[in-house]
């Protein structure tokens, strides 16, 4: 009975039948592997294969002329404008897409209406509302060719119908005239303190129009950032006469707003490698000493080329220290209560200095950094950070927002959906400025193994969402936008690439991609053509999914030729090449680097180490690099 039952079996499995089913259901298996490609956009003329700009890539120029007066009796920003929009796209574009920014804190706002309570980043908290100031921004015209244009407002974006479609090749100017109430709390990312201005997100401005996503015009309403267009600035400020400005661009016209003693001060300040005080404490706040004129108003005149933002901060009575490094001025502004402030310009020369060294020669003219209330933003040329407790935490956010001029300012990036490629591509290089600027202490030495040590607390399965989220949907912004993007391009580097390998192609992406804007798709594959290695994987891995790591060594045994094996395998979710250290009988031992091809057969590897001696200990991941979450079974024999 038996032996006919199997030969029934047999018979059933080779019948045409079943060879017709068995192909059948062959056809219905999908590639599973984690070698598969992803699926990206097809390359085309604009983004090529390689992941460069293609031949015909364009982007549209937006070029303005700003003209606003700082109004602190009001609280109040008037200004007046005029945008030149260059279509560069292959497309006639019926309308255009506006961001009006200071329609975060209008009273029925998307940002007032949810009031969501800040987000924790460890010992921070990033409030991204407007704490109920009911504000907004107040268009009172916007006229194109001297009509007023039709225009609808839809929170902080607005749509503008052309009279005509605007053709390929063509531009137009756009006139706006505008006001608003400055927020204290703008979204965390602007705002006041008393007399202390630090403006941004205040002019009305294009929108993004790309060959990606066509208009970008993803509402402004908290966690999501920027994505703006190139151009070049003309930006006049009027403020009261005992203001000092600071600003995105060149100052124009120094000798109408700056003091002859602050002007070769700062002349002497750009060729000297410490700081030298443009104004003192002594003189911090005293109008006589530090104004060209003691009453009225001054026009503070700025320009910028090629630049996505324009921000500025306005103050009475600043302290303003500044160096040079490469014919770059360094400079921090900051009021006189804000003690720890004496190494602030020592912190960012290092910081413009390590990062034009390492991955891209800083291009602008100054790099500036104002002490105030906002908790850290970026902006071109200027960054705004608080008081720090620590000297520790001043350093990471100084540096933090100095590093965003490389992430999204020279590579203009899509922000509001990929903080990955602007967060975490700059806390991955902050990490390496940090260890180098407290190289030689606890802190400096530690560092960069920070997000590794991070992981188990947030990549909570079920949890945990995958970098890829739409970062006004992320609960975790702290990992997802920063610390874990930065330990996948740290893994990159230094455990699958190679730092070689990995900081020449990163290098040429910035380089390929300065003052234009990447999609991820054009990172993925710049990547994968500059180091030579497939790496569709390793992006499922950290950026589609929450893929888990759990690496093994199941068992060691004898070759019947006498060498012996060493039997690993993959039980996570995610794959990484591998490391194993062996301790043989004699009490040597042998460390072997494994390719992550070891895993596109299956989730089991048997690697037979090279010669004859007794292997006593084997253990996977020896220096514990990897994000690892189950590290029990890492050793064999288990119970040591
Ligand atoms: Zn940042």
């Amino acid at each position: 009975m038996r032996t006919r039952n199997c030969l029934l079996v047999v018979l059933a499995l080779f019948s045409p039948a079943a060879r017709a089913q068995s192909q059948s259901s062959q056809a219905q298996v999908s590639d599973s592997s984690p070698f598969r490609p992803l699926t990206l956009p097809t390359p085309n003329e604009y983004r090529t294969a390689s992941g460069r700009p293609g031949a015909k890539y364009w982007q549209q120029r937006v070029n303005y002329r700003i003209a606003a007066t700082l109004d602190p009796a009001r609280n109040e920003i008037r200004g007046r404008e005029t945008i030149h929009y260059v279509n560069h796209s292959p497309d006639a574009l019926p309308y255009l897409w506006f961001f009006v920014e200071q329609n975060l804190c209008a009273p029925n706002s998307i940002t007032n209406q949810l009031n969501q309570p800040p987000l924790v980043f460890l010992g921070t908290a990033f409030d991204f509302s407007c704490q109920g100031f009911n504000g907004g921004g107040h268009l009172e015209s916007l006229r194109i060719a001297g009509i007023d244009a039709r225009r609808t407002v839809y929170g902080t974006t607005m749509r503008v119908d052309l009279a005509s479609p605007l053709v390929s090749g063509g531009s137009l100017d756009i006139e706006a005239v505008w006001h608003f109430n400055v927020p204290p709390q703008g979204g965390g990312r602007m705002g006041h303190d008393g007399p202390l201005y630090e403006i941004a997100q205040w002019y009305p401005r294009l929108a993004v129009y790309d060959d990606v996503h066509g208009w970008n015009h993803e509402p402004y309403i908290g966690a999501g950032e920027f994505y703006l267009e190139y151009g070049d600035f003309d930006v006049s400020l009027t403020v009261p006469s005992s203001y000092i400005v600071a600003a995105t661009g060149e100052l124009a016209n120094p000798e109408q707003v700056l003091t002859p003693t602050q002007r070769t001060r700062l002349a002497a300040a750009r060729r000297s490698e410490t700081p030298v005080a443009i104004i003192t404490a002594g003189e911090a706040g005293n109008v006589a000493q530090t104004r060209p004129s003691t009453s009225g108003t001054l026009t503070w005149h700025f320009t910028a080329t090629n630049v996505r933002d324009v921000a500025f901060a306005a103050g009475p009575n600043f302290r303003w220290d500044a160096s040079g490094y490469d014919g770059i001025l360094i400079e921090d502004l900051y009021r006189p209560a804000a003690t720890r402030w004496q190494e602030v310009n020592r912190i960012g020369r290092e910081a413009i200095k390590y990062y034009s060294e390492q991955w891209y020669r800083y291009p602008y003219s100054h790099a500036t950094t104002i002490e105030g209330p906002i908790e850290g933003m970026e902006y071109p040329m200027l960054t705004f950070t608080p008081n720090s407790p620590s000297r520790e935490d001043l350093q990471w956010v100084i540096a933090h927002e100095f590093g965003h001029e490389w992430f999204p300012m020279v590579v203009g990036s899509n922000e509001r959906l990929y903080p990955w490629m602007d967060e975490g591509f700059n806390t991955f290089i902050d990490l390496g400025n940090a260890a180098a600027y407290f190289k030689g202490t606890p802190y400096g030495d530690s560092i960069e193994v920070h997000p590794l040590h991070l992981y188990a607390d947030h990549a909570k399965p079920g949890e945990e969402q995958p970098l890829i989220t739409n970062p006004t949907q992320v609960r975790d912004l702290f990992w997802v936008g920063y610390q874990k993007p930065a330990l996948m391009m740290q893994m990159l580097r230094y455990e699958v690439l190679g730092k070689d390998r990995f900081d020449a192609a990163f290098r040429e992406y910035i380089k390929a991609w300065a003052f234009k804007h990447p999609a991820p798709a054009d990172f993925f594959r710049m990547m994968r053509d500059e180091s030579g290695m497939d790496l569709d994987w390793f992006w499922r891995g950290w950026i589609f999914t929450t893929s888990r790591l759990d690496q093994a060594v199941d068992s060691v045994g004898p070759k019947p030729d006498g060498g012996w094996n060493v039997h690993l395998s993959s039980r996570g979710t995610m794959i990484m090449p591998a490391e194993v250290t062996v301790t043989f009988d004699d009490g040597t031992s042998d460390t072997r680097k494994l390719p992550v091809e070891m895993w596109n057969l299956g989730p089991s590897f048997t690697y037979s180490f090279p010669g004859k001696k007794r292997i006593v200990r084997a253990v996977i991941d020896p220096r514990q690099a990897l994000p690892d979450v189950d590290r029990s079974n890492n050793g064999w024999p288990r119970n040591r």
